[in-house]
This record gives C-alpha cells, sequence and structure tokens, in this order.
C-alpha cells in the first residue's frame, strides 16, 4: 500500500562526497577508506575540500553523518578573543 513512500525514502539516502570535493556544509563526516579497513569521522567545515588520505591517496569517500553548522560559531569566540588582545595592545600608549 505504501510502497511509493519507501521508494522516495531511499532515493534520499545517505550523501557521498570523494576527495576534493567542495563540503556542501559543515559537519561531521565518516571517512570511508577503499584499501584498507579504517573508518574514522572528521569535522569539515562549508567549502573546505575533503582531504585525501596518505595511504590509499583518492580512493576515499566521505559521508555526511550530522549537519553541525553550530561546530563553526564555538570556534568564533576564541578567535575575536586573541584580536582584542592585539587592539589593548596597540592602544596602550
Ligand atoms: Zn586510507
Amino acid at each position: 500500500m505504501s510502497r511509493r513512500r519507501r521508494h522516495e525514502a531511499e532515493a534520499s539516502g545517505p550523501k557521498i562526497f570523494k576527495t576534493h570535493d567542495a563540503a556542501p556544509e559543515t559537519g561531521i563526516y565518516r571517512v570511508v577508506h577503499v584499501a584498507h579497513r579504517l573508518p574514522h569521522e572528521v569535522v569539515i567545515l562549508k567549502d573546505e575540500r575533503f582531504p585525501r588520505c596518505g595511504k590509499c591517496k583518492d580512493a576515499v569517500i566521505f559521508e555526511l553523518v550530522h549537519a553541525a553548522p553550530d561546530l563553526f560559531k564555538h570556534l568564533r569566540p576564541r578567535v575575536s578573543e586573541l584580536a582584542i588582545l592585539d587592539e589593548e595592545e596597540a592602544a596602550g600608549s
């Protein structure tokens, strides 16, 4: 009865990317190596290129596990603190 809906779910399966592709969004990606079994997860920022493996080169695929744009926000405050330190030093007389 609900075969049509099932088919749609399969069509929108996991997103797969390859080395040198630009990441569509910041998030956690699972790295799957073809030449050796060493699955792990990495954080890739949006527009960054997916890195290649030192062992199997380009034979790596990346699967989006969890899009997490908030990860980027958490990193920003640290950078702005450093900028403030620079300003203090320059303004101090
Ligand atoms: Zn590898």
